[in-house]
Order: structure tokens, then C-alpha cells, then sequence
């Protein structure tokens, strides 16, 4: 999309001087960004973003000021610090500030804390969602995050705490056994630990689990595994993070849903993965 072609027509809100919109930039196609996120990045004066932003969404703000705020793996939490008091210095300089981050804001990303620290300073602010990694990502796999015939809840959980820790605070007995479907963010590092977790609490080493790494770009892998090969077939594969990791059964979706590889020609692997013996959409 060229920078002057006009949006369709809304009352479009106007990112004023001393405002700080933090915004959602989708998992990487640039084409998941919301018309709120072009229109901001249309207007803003600064541009800071995170390194989950895929660089080409830059371009589309060619007047603003770009400032990488990067920060991978669960450094520690004095840099966070760092990036919100730094959106307070540009909004009270008078700058029209866009903090742009990876997926949805609120959803892992530290948005709340640097939300929370902007109104702490007297700095209004607007938040702009956007299509986090958790659903969007594992939608471009062909992965329904729900599936009626697999699960009714879905978990999405973090795999490390800000120490770079697997989260202590999680009850993985309680999330295996109440959600069909578990969605793990961050998870690669301690990966070993949490199918353990998992399995520990009664989990199959059959589940299927799919590993989806930096979703939605052209860079895009997806392996199938299961709860019980997970560990080898990722370092078989040379897996590297960002990566979404879900656990359940509407991994097997992907053997009808694959739409990316049927685009490029494939056949779908099994028509009815889960075996229902009937049309999809019978009762
Ligand atoms: N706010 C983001 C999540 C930030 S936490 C969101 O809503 O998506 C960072 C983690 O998100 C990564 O470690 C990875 O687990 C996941 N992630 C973000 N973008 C991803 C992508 N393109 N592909 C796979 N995982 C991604």
C-alpha cells in the first residue's frame, strides 16, 4: 500500500502531540496490521518498535523517526524501565508517538506496564489491539485455535517468567487438565521442561504438537510432532525461536487446513483428521 493512498472513509482519530498510541503489529505479514495501525503509523512522529516488528511495516511511516527498542529472551526487566520512560520523554517533548509492538499489545508483550507508566505521567494514550501470534500465527499453520470437536477453552500461557525462568507460578497439573487446547508463548528454551510438565500430568506422549516459527512471514515453518518427540524433532529440524507451540488435538486440523501448502499445490493429507465420519458441518 502506497503511503497516500487514502484510507476508506471513518472518522479516523487523530494521534496528537504528547499522545502515545501503543499499537499492535500483528505477527509479521504486514498485511494483519488493522487500518488503526496504518492510520497511526500514517500520522506519527516517532516510531519505536520492538524486534518482533517486521522491518517493511516501517516504510509505511517513511516521516516518523524509527527507534528500535529490541529486547529478546526474558533480559531483565530494568531495560523495560528504560523503553516506558523513554515514551514518556518523546510525549512530553511534544512528539506524536507510536509504540509499535509484535502480535497484540496486551497479550505477553509488557504493553499493561508500559500503558500503565504512560498514565502514571500524566501521558494520554490509545490503545490499538492487533492479531496476536497465539491465534494469527497458528491460523497461517492452519491450526483453528478452537475446533468444536476438540476443545471448548484454549490456554495460552507464557513459557519463561521475566527472571528467564519457566514461570514457578504455573500450575501445569491445572492447565493440562483443564484446557484441551494449550497455546505456549516463549516457549522453546524450556521446552524440555514443559512437555515434561506436561506428561507429568497426564498428558499423552502421542498429543500432537505443532511448533510454528516466525509465523505469518515468508520465513514461516511449521513442524508436526508430538508431546513425546518435541525436543528431538525440533533440534532435528533446527528449530530457532519466535515460536508458538500448541498442544492438542486441533494440530491434526492442519492435515485438511494446510492452506498455504495447498495454495502451492499440495492435496490436503486427510480430509477428516479427527475422524468424524460425517460432513464438517453436521450437527
Ligand atoms: N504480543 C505478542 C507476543 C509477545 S511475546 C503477540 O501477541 O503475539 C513474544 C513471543 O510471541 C515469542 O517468543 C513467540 O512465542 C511469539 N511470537 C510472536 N511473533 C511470532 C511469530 N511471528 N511467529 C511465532 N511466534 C511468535
Amino acid at each position: 500500500m502506497h503511503t497516500d493512498t487514502p484510507l476508506p472513509p471513518h472518522s479516523w482519530p487523530e494521534l496528537e502531540p504528547g499522545w502515545v498510541w501503543l499499537c499492535g503489529a500483528g505477527p509479521g505479514d504486514p498485511g494483519l496490521l488493522t487500518l488503526h495501525a496504518v492510520n497511526a503509523l500514517r500520522q506519527a512522529d516517532v516510531v519505536i518498535y520492538d524486534a518482533l516488528v517486521q522491518k517493511n511495516i516501517l516504510a509505511w511511516a517513511p516521516q516518523a523517526e524509527h527507534i528500535y527498542a529490541g529486547k529478546r529472551g526474558g533480559k531483565p526487566s530494568a531495560k523495560q524501565r528504560d523503553i516506558s520512560l523513554r515514551l514518556v520523554g518523546l510525549a512530553q517533548a511534544g512528539k506524536r508517538v507510536l509504540r509499535l509492538k509484535g502480535g497484540d499489545p496486551f497479550v505477553f508483550g509488557r504493553g499493561g506496564e508500559e500503558a500503565q507508566t504512560l498514565v502514571q505521567h500524566g501521558v494520554p494514550i490509545r490503545i490499538i489491539p492487533g492479531i496476536s501470534a497465539g491465534i494469527g500465527g497458528l491460523a497461517y499453520a492452519g491450526i483453528p485455535v478452537t475446533h468444536r470437536d476438540v476443545n471448548q477453552s484454549v490456554t495460552f500461557v507464557t513459557g519463561h517468567d521475566q527472571s528467564g525462568n519457566t514461570p514457578g507460578a504455573l500450575d501445569w497439573s491445572s492447565i493440562s487438565k483443564g484446557s484441551q487446547v494449550i497455546v505456549i508463548y516463549m516457549g522453546m528454551k524450556h521446552i524440555a521442561q514443559i512437555a515434561q510438565h506436561l506428561v507429568d500430568a497426564g498428558r499423552s506422549l502421542h498429543e500432537p504438537v505443532a511448533v510454528v516459527t516466525t509465523a505469518t512471514t515468508d520465513n514461516q515453518q511449521v513442524l508436526e510432532t508430538t508431546l513425546g518427540a518435541v525436543v528431538a524433532d525440533i533440534a532435528k529440524a533446527g528449530l530457532e525461536p519466535p515460536a508458538i507451540i500448541c498442544v492438542g488435538r486441533s494440530v491434526m486440523m492442519r492435515q485438511v487446513l494446510d492452506w498455504q501448502g495447498m495454495a502451492n499445490g499440495a492435496a490436503p493429507r486427510n480430509l477428516d483428521p479427527l475422524g468424524r465420519g460425517r460432513p464438517a458441518d453436521a450437527g
